[in-house]
């Protein structure tokens, strides 16, 4: 929403112009279209870390706007999907295999071995199971069986990282709850 405009006496009186301010809601900030833009354009060169501010610009429909680029909603998504881990789903700016945080990377390996850093049975080995989703894109239907995986929604935050239309996803059947046997397991597709 713009605040401030260019008053109509500036120019003809040869005083400075006022540049134009607007509300930035996710950054709580007032500041002007052109500094909106240079921080959209910054953000969109190189992956902010998480905790920096301009994260917030990264993919931002407004800083596109003031920075004269057509925003693309779907590449959008698909780029926000793909800084976050696809089981924690926390922000992580580096996923193992393209899918997992250092965290759950590890947890995941200690359920592979079935055993923990404490020598005991990992949680995590009694939720992992099997998992089919169809995933319709582009007037085409993909079912996609995923093993090792906590739900549905792992599977489907992998698949929306490489959208490039929107996507829809469904369920074709129960197919989850199978108890993985950590020896006999089906390694994931990288
Ligand atoms: S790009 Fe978006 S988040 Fe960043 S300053 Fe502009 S409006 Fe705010
Ligand atoms: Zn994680």
């Amino acid at each position: 929403m713009l605040i401030a405009a260019v008053p109509s006496s500036a120019s003809s009186s040869g005083a400075m112009p006022i540049p134009a301010l607007f509300d930035c809601v996710a950054l709580r900030a007032r500041l002007t279209v052109s500094s909106c833009a240079a921080r959209w354009c910054k953000a969109a060169d190189r992956l902010p870390e998480p905790w920096d501010s301009l994260s917030r610009c990264r993919n931002c429909p407004i800083g596109a706007r003031h920075a004269g680029i057509e925003f693309n909603a779907v590449e959008a998504a698909a780029d926000a999907w793909r800084l976050v881990c696809c089981r924690c789903l926390r922000p992580s700016e580096r996923l193992i295999r393209g899918k997992h945080c250092i965290s759950c990377y590890n947890r995941d390996r200690e359920a592979r071995i079935g055993k923990n850093a404490k020598g005991g049975r990992p949680h995590l080995t009694d939720h992992l199971g099997t998992c089919a989703v169809a995933v319709a894109a582009g007037g085409a239907v993909e079912l996609i069986t995923a093993h090792r995986v906590t739900g549905p929604v792992e599977v489907m935050v992998c698949a929306a990282r490489t959208a490039k239309a929107g996507v829809t996803f469904g369920r074709p059947g129960r197919t989850w709850a199978l108890p993985i046997d950590s020896a006999a397991s089906t390694p994931d597709k990288d």
